[in-house]
Parts: structure tokens; C-alpha cells; sequence
């Protein structure tokens, strides 16, 4: 097993302030729209769609009596604009019918939600509520696999989140996905993972396994040299 104290510190060092990327001004109902607008399409898409969105539909209510096509097309540039749409209507409708326009604050009532995943409720849950949860996003998932908490071709959601959320301590869950997100962007992509220079580079199983003593994996070979 990888060392998470040690890879936190770094990650803390190189990411100090573990910010959500997407703009949801502090309102938990933003944040549900926006996280279900980010399925399959960046959070700089999303973030651009969501002011003009916010704007003509500022609170749940609003958006709960929306006009399907009007908001199908301010969501259009996110892709999958029907369901999205309609999920965005229909959790709104449930959280002015049932909780008063308040977003709720466990996994079961957030999963209950339209287009609501685990992924998005741990998202609220540690970003809102302040209470822990592991987003296994596609960063979380590749990057965790690579570092040696998982066989790296493991790309299970559930299993990802139940295995980091057995060793990454409750109250750094949150912040730890953050820059998880930050790490795979700068570092640890998809493609061509940065490695030879990587901070975490002595603490994770991929380069151990692909770079120790000067050897570089045949996948990388012509990409990080
Ligand atoms: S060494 Fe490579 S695979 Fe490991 S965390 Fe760094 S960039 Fe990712």
C-alpha cells in the first residue's frame, strides 16, 4: 500500500488551497447542477454555461418550473442536453416538493435524486457539508491505480471509493480528490503521465514498476524522454 501520509503532504504542498473547479458560489444547489452538468464535458464548459443558466434560473424553484426546450438549449453546449436537462428539472422539483428548496445532506436522499451518482453526492457531501467522501472521478480512479492502491486497470467507481476511503483520513477526503484533479491535470494525465519528474514519483508503484533504475516502459519510452 502506497504511503498516504506522505503522498497527502506533497499533494498539500503542491495544491494548497483545494478548490472545487467548478463556480457554484457556496449554494449546494448549484453545485448539484453543475456537478450533473459536468458528466462527459469540462468543468471549463460547465462553468461557462452555468451563467447564463444561473442567471435565468437562480434557485431550484426557478428551475423547477422551467421550460424544458429553454433549458435544454442554455444547456445544449454540455452535451447530453435532453437528459441533463431533465434530471436538472426533476431534482429540482423534488427539492422544492420535499425538502423545502434545501438540498439534502445524506447519500441515500442525494441518490435518490434524478442524475444524481455517488460521485456527485460525495461531491456535496465534503464540499457543502463538510462531511468526508471520496469523488472517484476519472482522475481519482487512474491516478490511485497508478500509485498502488488498486491493480491500475481497476476502473470500478464503488471499489475506488470504498478502498481510498479506508486509508485517506475522513476530514482530508474531500480536499484530497481536489487535488487529485489539480495532480491530474499538471502530472498525472491520462496520456503521457509526466513521471520522470513527478513529486510523488518515489511513492507510486507506476514508476517504480516502469522507471527504477533507468529503465523507462516501452509505452513511454518515445513520450517522457
Ligand atoms: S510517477 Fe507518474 S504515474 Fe506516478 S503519480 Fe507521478 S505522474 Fe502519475
Amino acid at each position: 500500500m502506497p504511503d498516504t501520509e506522505k503522498i497527502s503532504l506533497i499533494l498539500k504542498e503542491l495544491y494548497p488551497d483545494a478548490l472545487c473547479s467548478l463556480d457554484y458560489g457556496e449554494d449546494p444547489w448549484r453545485l448539484l447542477i453543475a456537478a450533473r452538468l459536468s458528466a462527459q464535458c469540462t468543468d471549463e464548459r460547465v462553468n461557462i454555461v452555468t451563467v447564463p443558466l444561473f442567471e435565468k434560473y437562480p434557485g431550484p424553484y426557478e428551475m423547477a418550473g422551467a421550460d424544458i426546450t429553454e433549458l435544454e438549449n442554455i444547456i445544449r453546449p454540455c452535451g447530453l442536453f435532453h437528459t441533463k436537462a431533465d434530471s436538472c428539472r426533476s431534482m429540482s422539483r423534488i427539492i422544492c416538493e420535499k425538502y423545502g428548496g434545501r438540498v439534502p445532506d445524506t447519500m441515500d436522499e442525494l441518490l435518490a435524486l434524478p442524475g444524481v451518482g455517488r460521485k456527485i453526492a460525495n461531491l456535496v457531501l465534503g464540499d457543502v457539508y463538510g462531511k468526508p467522501g471520496i469523488v472517484a472521478d476519472t482522475h481519482c480512479i487512474r491516478i490511485n491505480g497508478r500509485l498502488g492502491y488498486y491493480p491500475e486497470d481497476m476502473k470500478d467507481p464503488y471499489k475506488a471509493e470504498m478502498i481510498l476511503d479506508a486509508v485517506i483520513p475522513k476530514e482530508e477526503q474531500a480536499a484530497y480528490c481536489h487535488r487529485m484533479v489539480m495532480f491530474g491535470r499538471e502530472w498525472c494525465m491520462a496520456r503521457n503521465p509526466a513521471c520522470p519528474n513527478c513529486p510523488v514519483r518515489d511513492l507510486c508503484r507506476h514508476y517504480k514498476e516502469n522507471y527504477r533504475n533507468g529503465r523507462n516502459c516501452e509505452r513511454h519510452k518515445n513520450t517522457n524522454t
